[in-house]
């Protein structure tokens, strides 16, 4: 029986993986309890994979799948979890950026009763505009979203067995796990600890990226912007009706007069804006509708530690002819 799973997802991290894991199993050891580590290659272009079949050949407990291309962390994270088998869940990054010594006391706080312990980082060392920018974006999430998500609070997290399952049994593939977690519900509790810089290699997460996974969270939530939508139609209408009043009246007490040429395209352009606003926004919901009746996997494995070792076995049946398709369990 495994108490404890490490779920890492990893993307181009050969130079910092083998850092990680020596870190990782030293803290792991000093908990006592029995692990195991589960390793997701998200189809990383450097030699991140060679260094996992290393690692699952010198040590039992270290188990990994591989990815057939890059999937995004979302669903390596989720084939994690799949792969898992521990009573207690930790997801961390493969970076050093959530450091392994957290999770003793990760763990201290989930004997206590807590089903979700989050690690939140605070903001030391990160860049000036970057911090602004996701504090102001937290503030719009709170507003707008209908789950609760924590400033600071990454993927560094300690789930519980019914947690993780409660995780997996959400069918969406539009996964946008920040808002999973804090949906599922349970107790949750959250500590902080000083952010740390990468070890090695660099942030995948330009600034394109992060306002594309932004604008996700916002829509995968909630049908708040179509509510928005509807409401700047009703009062759009209302001030139209009072203006068109205020005319009537006009023309009773004063005559006809010779309508504004300026008022009439302010108002064609701005409706045309708004229109087009709004078809944007039921457009982003239909793409989504059309993504999820697709019902594509969410990832397609390439290789695992079981697959990786058949062939060694002397299967010989070549290594093209490893599991491919989804891996559901
Ligand atoms: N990651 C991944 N797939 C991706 C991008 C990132 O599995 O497409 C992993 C990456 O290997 C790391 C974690 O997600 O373990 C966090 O990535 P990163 O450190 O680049 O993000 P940041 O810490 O800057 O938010
Ligand atoms: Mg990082």
């Amino acid at each position: 029986m495994v108490e404890i799973s490490v779920v890492v997802p990893c993307f181009d991290e050969s130079e910092v993986i083998d850092a990680f894991h020596t870190a990782l199993v030293a803290a792991l050891g000093a908990t006592g309890a029995t692990f195991e580590i589960c390793y997701v290659d998200d189809g990383s272009g450097d030699r991140t994979v060679e260094r996992l079949r290393g690692l699952a050949a010198e040590h039992p407990f270290v188990r990994y799948t591989s990815f057939s291309r890059n999937f995004g962390k979302e669903s390596a994270m989720l084939a994690g979890m799949r792969m898992s088998r521990g009573s207690v869940v930790v997801l961390m990054d493969a970076d050093l950026q959530h450091p392994p010594e957290l999770i003793p006391r990760m763990m201290d706080l989930h004997r206590r009763g807590y089903d979700q312990v989050i690690a939140q980082r605070d903001r030391t060392g990160e860049g000036v505009a970057r911090a602004a920018v996701s504090r102001a974006y937290y503030r719009l999430v709170r507003r707008f979203m209908d789950v609760e998500v924590i400033d600071g609070a990454g993927d560094f997290r300690l789930l519980s067995r019914r947690a993780v399952d409660a995780v997996l049994s959400l069918p969406e593939s539009n996964r946008f796990s920040k808002g999973l977690f804090s949906w599922i519900g349970f107790d949750t509790v959250a500590f902080r600890y000083e952010n740390v810089e990468r070890a090695a290699g660099t942030s995948k997460w330009g600034g394109r990226r992060l306002l594309n996974y932004g604008i996700d969270g916002l829509l995968s939530f909630n049908s708040r912007p179509l509510r928005m939508a509807i409401h700047t139609g009703l009062w759009l209408f209302v001030s139209a009706l009072v203006y068109a009043l205020w005319i009537i009246g006009n023309v009773v007490l004063n005559g006809v007069e010779t309508p504004g040429y300026a008022t009439l395209i302010t108002a064609i352009v701005a409706l045309s804006g708004v229109q087009l606003a709004t078809l944007g926004v039921i457009g982003e919901y239909v793409g989504r509708i059309y993504h999820e009746t697709k019902r594509r996997p969410p990832y397609v494995v390439r290789e695992t530690d079981a697959s990786a070792g058949a062939p060694r076995a002397g299967a010989g049946a070549g290594s093209d002819a490893v599991t491919a398709g989804s891996s559901r369990t």
